[in-house]
């Protein structure tokens, strides 16, 4: 098995140059350097990510790969190529794509995303998960933040690639995607061995406000005592690549600046549409906010909160103790 994952990571790596040197050679290289110009990426920030180019085609990757035993079941293994059953056939996955390769902790490419040029669908494709690709724990840019900054004190986490290529365009050299999915528990806990600090910044649409709940909901269990999660809300209609090309860094890192603290996030959608004028109102608002305070680690944000509950319905802060520690208890 290691041996495979071994080959795995090499053909992965030989992809990830064919893709590069396709950029500088296909015949159909430049609508693709176009492409990338017209988003506003210099040369420097595509090396830095290993940004490449899938030629238009079926097999351009299995012809690359012709001399190797058994290449299209390795490329296949490694979600490169697809095996169309039916017809018996073997095609590359990616056809005409910019390519983002996704690397690892340790900088090995283990899977890619893909972008059309034009604004066919789907918009982006992404490796399958494999033996070495697990979406629910890589970030994407991850890697080159923390080969980019010798210490890192803060994390800004977007959705999508562009939005980190498009960052480090513009200075912000510290920002990783999740990768087409929802941020989970694990992505929290393994950035939160690297830095004390995690700032959630989706895009300011409706998709981007759900992830931003869910990110809270996912968050308060996680967050503790000298660590902090904060969420920056962008202008509706915009994303960090795009809000970064129009107002430049200095504007952004203010935005960044003002960013929204976790509990007050919390507090606002709790309130959102409630009024506290009935004991009714009230009782209802202690029954929504305490099982998410419930779940958070014992410290002092979680006593501060619950302080400040204690405030908007008059429940003492010892019945809330209470209340918290006796589910604390009664959970298996
Ligand atoms: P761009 O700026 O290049 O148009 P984006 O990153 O702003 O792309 P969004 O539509 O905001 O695109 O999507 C955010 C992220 O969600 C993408 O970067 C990608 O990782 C993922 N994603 C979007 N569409 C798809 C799709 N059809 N299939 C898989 N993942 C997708
Ligand atoms: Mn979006
Ligand atoms: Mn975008
Ligand atoms: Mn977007």
């Amino acid at each position: 098995r290691e041996q495979q994952v071994k080959q795995q990571i090499s053909l992965l790596d030989q992809a990830c140059q064919f893709y590069r040197q396709q950029l500088r050679q296909s015949d159909s290289r430049d609508k693709a350097v176009n492409y990338l110009k017209q988003r506003g990426l210099s040369s420097d920030i595509a090396a830095r990510f290993l940004i490449g180019y899938a030629p238009p085609g079926w097999d351009n990757l299995l012809q690359h790969f012709k001399a190797l035993p058994n290449a299209a079941e390795a490329l296949e293994k490694a979600g490169m190529v697809i095996h169309n059953t039916e017809k018996n056939r073997h095609y590359d996955r990616f056809r005409d794509r910019i390519m983002f390769p996704i690397r690892d902790m340790r900088g090995r490419v283990i899977a890619f995303g893909g972008r059309v040029l034009t604004d066919e669908k789907p918009k982006y494709l992404n490796s399958p998960e494999t033996d070495t690709f697990h979406k629910s724990r890589e970030l994407y840019g991850l890697y080159e933040a923390r080969q980019h900054n010798r210490q890192l004190d803060r994390l800004l986490i977007v959705e999508g690639y562009m939005d980190v290529v498009g960052l480090a365009q513009h200075g912000i050299q510290w920002a990783v995607a999740t990768l087409g999915t929802a941020t989970t528990e694990q992505h929290l806990t393994r950035l939160f061995k690297l830095v004390p600090e995690l700032i959630f910044c989706f895009d300011g649409d409706q998709a981007g406000r759900k992830a931003a709940q869910r990110a809270l909901e996912i968050a308060m269990p996680i967050l503790e005592d000298g660590k902090s999660v904060r969420f920056l809300f962008l202008p509706e209609g915009e994303d960090p690549d795009s809000l970064i090309r129009k107002e430049g860094q200095p504007a952004f890192e203010q935005r960044i600046l003002t960013a929204t603290p976790l509990s007050t996030f919390f507090f606002n959608s709790l309130t959102a549409d409630s009024q506290l004028d009935s004991m009714d109102d009230r009782a209802r608002l202690a029954a929504s906010a305490l099982p998410p305070i419930r779940e958070m680690k014992p410290g002092l944000l979680q006593q501060m909160m619950l302080e400040r509950i204690s405030e908007m319905t008059g429940l003492s802060i010892d019945q809330l103790n209470s209340l918290v520690n006796l589910h604390q208890i009664s959970q298996p």
